[in-house]
């Protein structure tokens, strides 16, 4: 037997025990004829003490000579310590080593496994087996485990089934590029790695399953902007014979029953917003709505004067920030720069100070009046010591662009708090989107994804305001969710992909099996899938999705712990049938 008990688990209850540990050495302290050593599990930790009275000498000695991570078994006895920790449950006590056996030595590891290391990020991805030691870490995936657990739990308890979708699949398209994987068996094939399990729930929904669930991995080979990760984990879930209402009240009691599992939150019906309504109060369509900041559309109150920049644009719209009257020059001018970066893209920016006087003092005093601007702090909501802070051009750019300047000053007056929660229902998403690059229409959400009744003819007209039964889970600023209603009908499915610029041709070739089904009795169906990583990490109250992750990837989606992506060897290539000519 390795370990009669944890290293976190003795008390003073325990006294006069014979125990065995086992575990890592945190730290010893020597001071001379007594040796004390934090004996470490994932249980927490406790001390050791080698005394040249009560231990031998020798055991003493091979106590002093021991290093950082050294993995030790000790047999001992529980004694009461005469200094307590009342930091650490195991406080009271300490265990008098009668026999030490070192299982195994340690390098000194490079970084300090403690909650705050010395080790950045890159080392602590290199080494993160031992990073997974320290506990922040394990904590984090303790925690995942937990929220992982309530949500089987939940589901199953409402009738769900888990069941395994194949990894190695034909391409489903989630807007992201495949990972191809090639096949030995079959020259010159390729599987995808699935972008998310959906055609193959829908598929069991055919199959008469009613109610399906996986957590599930899903693999997207996209460009890994800011805390993404190319491959992740989602809550995948479907359900037959439902309509959309049915389906937002399931997962908002799933939602509803983790917020009070986890984080002790009761929270009441969730709030509901059109899509339209989030791109026009918020300009996002996943808003924060812990706080206020709401937009104000400025064109009637501010394309009558002289200002060009404002009278050619197509939207005019401002937010008032809190307290930002005080700004000092230096500070506006900052935030200007702010907007204007890059990553934002605002022109510029047209400031309006509220003044505790009841006066406004304006970037455009030249062209406004008082009674302009006080209408423009009545349309943004700005009060006496606020800051209106006003950008204009073409309507979805300038949104995005108000929406970055809101979370950003939100974030910086603190009224993003981590410890509340404010869940609400995006739905009425548009069924296409138009992109740019290619100058053709998407499905926003994918194209399973069925079109509000009776909008089915717009789409030959007006494809842009066609509306889909489609809806977004959204937490604190963030999509935690997205699902539909999908097509169940084969005409209807294929119609859907001429739209989005398949021939028949292409759409039998890849989606044949899914328009077969359909054809024997597919049921009414929709459903949504969660994105696991991102759910812990927003319950946990941090920021990235990488703290949650065991072994996560990094910003080129390399594993520098195992160094992968890597080459493969000539041998493994020609079983492949494949000869690598790399493209310059
Ligand atoms: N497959 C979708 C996604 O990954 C979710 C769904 O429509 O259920 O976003």
């Amino acid at each position: 037997m390795y370990r009669s008990h944890t290293c976190g688990e003795l008390r003073e209850s325990d006294i006069d025990k014979e125990v065995t540990l086992a575990g890592w050495v945190q730290k010893t302290r020597d001071k001379g004829f007594v040796v004390w050593v934090d004996l470490r599990d994932r249980y927490g930790i406790t001390q050791l003490i080698f005394d040249e009275e009560r231990t031998s000498q020798e055991l003493l000695e091979q106590g002093r000579n021991l290093g950082r991570e050294f993995v030790i078994q000790v047999n001992g006895k529980v004694i009461e310590r005469t200094s307590k920790n009342a930091n650490i449950p195991t406080g009271g006590i300490e265990v008098l080593v009668k026999e030490l056996h070192l299982l195994n030595s340690s390098k000194t590891p490079p970084f300090t496994i403690e909650d705050q290391t010395d080790g950045g990020e890159d080392l602590r991805m290199k080494y993160r087996y031992l990073d997974i030691r320290r506990n922040p870490v394990k904590e984090n995936l303790i925690f995942r485990s937990r929220v992982a657990m309530e949500v089987r739990n939940y589901l199953s308890n409402e009738g769900f089934i888990e069941v395994e979708t194949p990894y190695l699949i034909k391409s489903t398209p989630e807007g992201a590029r495949d990972f191809v994987v090639p096949s030995r068996m079959n020259k010159g094939q390729f599987y995808a790695l699935p972008q998310s399990p959906q055609t193959f729930k829908q598929l069991l929904m055919v199959g008469g399953m009613d109610k399906y669930f996986q957590l599930v991995k899903c693999f997207r080979d996209e460009d890994l902007r800011a805390d993404r990760q190319p491959e992740f984990t989602q809550i995948d879930c479907e359900m037959a014979f439902v309509e959309q209402e049915d389906i937002l009240d399931a997962f908002e009691g799933l939602t509803r029953h983790l917020l009070k599992e986890i984080k002790g939150v009761e929270t009441t019906k969730f709030p509901r917003m059109t899509y339209d309504e989030a791109m026009v109060k918020y300009g996002n369509d996943k808003p924060d709505i812990r706080f206020g900041m709401e937009f104000g559309e400025l064109n009637a109150l501010a394309q009558h004067k002289d200002f060009s920049v404002f009278n050619t644009a197509e939207l005019v719209v401002g937010i008032a920030i809190p307290g930002g009257a005080s700004y000092t020059r230096k500070e506006i001018d900052a935030l200007v720069d702010w907007v204007r970066r890059p990553q934002v893209g605002a022109k510029g920016m047209v400031y309006v100070k509220c003044n505790e006087d009841g006066t406004f003092k304006s970037s455009v005093d030249k062209f406004y009046n008082e009674e302009d601007l006080a209408n423009w702090a009545k349309a943004t909501g700005a009060k006496t010591g606020d800051l209106i802070c006003v950008l204009s051009g073409d309507a979805n750019k300038t949104r995005g662009q108000l929406s970055a300047l809101r979370m950003e000053m939100a974030e910086r007056l603190g009224l993003r708090k981590k410890e509340e929660f404010a869940p609400l229902w995006v739905v009425d998403f548009p069924l296409l989107e138009f992109d740019e690059e290619t100058g053709r229409y998407h499905a926003m959400h994918h194209p399973f994804t069925s079109p509000k009744p009776g909008q089915m003819e717009l789409l030959d007209t007006d494809p842009g305001k066609v509306k889909a039964n489609a809806y977004d889970l959204v937490l604190n600023g963030n999509e935690i969710g997205g699902g539909s209603i999908r097509i169940h009908d084969k005409d209807m499915q294929s119609t859907m992909f001429k739209h989005l610029g398949f021939t028949p041709e292409q759409a039998r070739a890849q989606f044949g099996f899914l328009m077969d089904a359909f054809q024997y009795g597919a049921p009414p169906h929709g459903g949504i899938a969660f994105g696991l990583d991102r759910l812990v990490a927003i319950l946990g109250g941090q920021e990235t999705i990488r703290d949650f992750i065991a072994f996560p990837k990094n910003n080129s989606g390399r594993d520098v712990m195992i160094d992968a992506p890597a080459p493969i060897d000539d041998e493994q290539l020609d079983e492949l049938h494949l000869k690598l000519k790399l493209k310059t």
